[in-house]
């Protein structure tokens, strides 16, 4: 599958979940028809899996990416932090997923509301927070610079900007840090983009790392 295939499967998928339409006990097989509930999307993908995309999201309950995407069991690899942030297991992660299962799409997924991304907004430089702190620490070293370069935006404002530029430092830490994944990009193989999940509308919002 090509990485806009992929994504236009996500995009139709959050559609039916913010519409309440959702579908994801049916299997979607490549004729669109055949109807098949989840126990028996599970005796299909005993030997077998192909996900269409590669999720790295936030641990928050109210963000799981299979219900949001409405996809059935085998159809997304999910990688799930606190803040949705690209330390080494995560990298190693998504690696496997494009480079071994062929994924050909990742999306780092924020969302309004993380607790993970105000924790880095209001702990000062030096201080570490009494939980979180690896996790708070990675955010900080995206959004601090954000937060000096823009003084006039704070509150609310502040904390959505941030969640954007924490998926976006997490995205560009995937390329940095992972050769592999780098090279697929730049052959057009792998597809790495943002996004950012509403708490309120169920809307996903991609955006661009580059
Ligand atoms: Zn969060």
């Amino acid at each position: 599958m090509k990485p806009d295939k992929a994504l236009e499967c996500l995009r139709a998928g959050n559609r039916r979940f913010v519409s309440g339409e959702t579908t994801s006990v049916i299997n979607r097989t490549p004729d669109g028809e055949t109807p098949l509930p989840l126990h028996r999307q599970r005796a299909a993908l005993v030997n077998t899996q192909s996900p269409v995309a590669v999720v790295l999201g936030c641990s928050d309950s109210r963000v799981p990416p299979e219900l949001i995407f409405d996809l059935g069991l085998g159809e997304l690899f999910v990688v799930r932090v606190a803040g949705n942030v690209a330390g080494p297991t995560q990298v190693e992660t998504v690696e496997f997923a494009v480079a071994v299962m062929k994924v050909p799409l990742v999306v780092v997924m924020g969302h309004s509301g993380c607790v993970a991304v105000g924790t880095a907004l209001s702990t000062p430089d030096g201080d570490d927070p009494a939980v979180l702190a690896t996790v708070v620490a990675a955010i900080r070293a995206e959004v601090a610079p954000f937060q000096a370069s823009h003084p006039g935006l704070e509150g609310e404002a502040l904390a959505r900007r941030a969640v954007q530029v924490n998926a976006r430092g997490a995205a560009r830490g995937l390329l940095r840090d992972s050769a592999d994944i780098a090279g697929r990009v730049a052959t057009g193989r792998v597809r790495v983009l943002g996004a950012e999940y509403d708490l309120e509308t169920g809307v996903v919002e991609y955006f661009d790392v580059d």
